[in-house]
């Protein structure tokens, strides 16, 4: 299984021109999840092609405006656009009254089943056991309360023998996503070659963490522990440390270890406060701890494998 990220906002608290605030898509296995709804996150979807009505869940993590006020404008569109699958919707205490009272208000109903669930993990917690996926939430450090999830689908795709890939360049292409996936190939005279003979053994699983916002918070590590892809707030960089702690944020360094503590493939920098023009210093500063780092931008694709 392969997952791709794509970022829709990589901005704190303040949009700008080229980075609007906080949200990102993770796409798998025909699977589409929401990690926070800031303002306009509507719109980034469309700009980035993605269908609204294929996510399942949305996962907000504090209801600071910036992670959250899209909520309501995306609900409706999919309203709009006549969804009628059931939507999952976690986040902190008052998400229920804050969804209610604008669609009180507005007199609107909605033709789809919604759930949103409140949560308060004290730590990890399982919150979504799916057949391909697990997701789990836990507590961040913020002026309110916020939380991060994780993610980790539960197959890894199968690795196809260079040999078989080699001499079997002319088979339809889907033909390498199902043996990917695991099944036997049946080939042109219906001879069935079984998968084990063609592929080696998966890889871990793909996994996913989603932390903003927070202040350093070094047991974050052990709840993200040896994760694939690890999303942290950086919103300020070293020599604003003060800055960071004094808002309950975080430095690219201060990123960067808990990536190194956790022991992460890969770290993705994002929710860049406004007052830096440049933001190369962020990839430079977390270098110096860790050595696989990405600074976000809007419509960035990530796979994680
Ligand atoms: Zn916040």
């Amino acid at each position: 299984m392969q997952a791709k990220l794509t970022v829709l906002g990589s901005s704190a608290a303040v949009p700008s021109n080229n980075r609007h605030l906080s949200a990102h898509l993770l796409e798998m296995h025909g699977h589409s999840l929401l990690f926070d709804c800031g303002e306009a996150t509507q719109f980034q979807l469309l700009k980035f092609k993605k269908n609204i009505n294929r996510i399942e869940y949305i996962f907000i993590t504090h209801l600071h405006g910036d992670h959250f006020y899209g909520l309501v404008g995306l609900l409706s569109t999919m309203n709009m656009k006549n969804r009628n699958r059931s939507l999952t919707v976690f986040g902190p205490k008052g998400l229920q009254e804050a969804v209610d009272v604008s669609f009180a208000v507005s007199k609107m109903e909605l033709a789809f089943s919604l759930s949103i669930h409140i949560i308060e993990p004290e730590g990890r917690k399982l919150i979504v056991d799916d057949d391909d996926f697990k997701v789990f939430a836990f507590p961040l450090k913020h002026s309110i309360p916020t939380y991060g999830y994780l993610l980790k689908a539960k197959k890894a795709m199968r690795n196809i023998k260079k040999e078989f890939a080699n001499s079997h360049l002319h088979i339809e292409n889907t033909w390498f996503a199902r043996i990917k996936a695991g099944e036997d190939y049946v080939n042109s005279k219906g001879e069935v070659i079984s998968n084990d003979e063609i592929t080696i053994s998966p890889k871990i699983p793909p996994s996913y963490a989603y932390c903003s916002d927070t202040a350093f918070l070094p047991q974050l590590a052990s709840w993200v522990s040896e994760v694939g892809l690890l999303y942290h707030e950086s919103t300020y960089l070293h020599q604003d440390e003060d800055k960071a702690a004094l808002r309950l944020h975080s430095t690219a360094k201060q990123a960067a270890h808990i990536a190194k503590m956790a022991k992460a493939k890969q770290l993705l920098l994002g929710h860049f406060s406004g007052r830096y023009k440049d933001v190369s210093p962020f990839e430079e500063q977390a270098a110096e701890v860790f050595d696989n780092v990405i600074l976000a931008q809007d419509g960035m694709e990530i796979t994680i494998d």
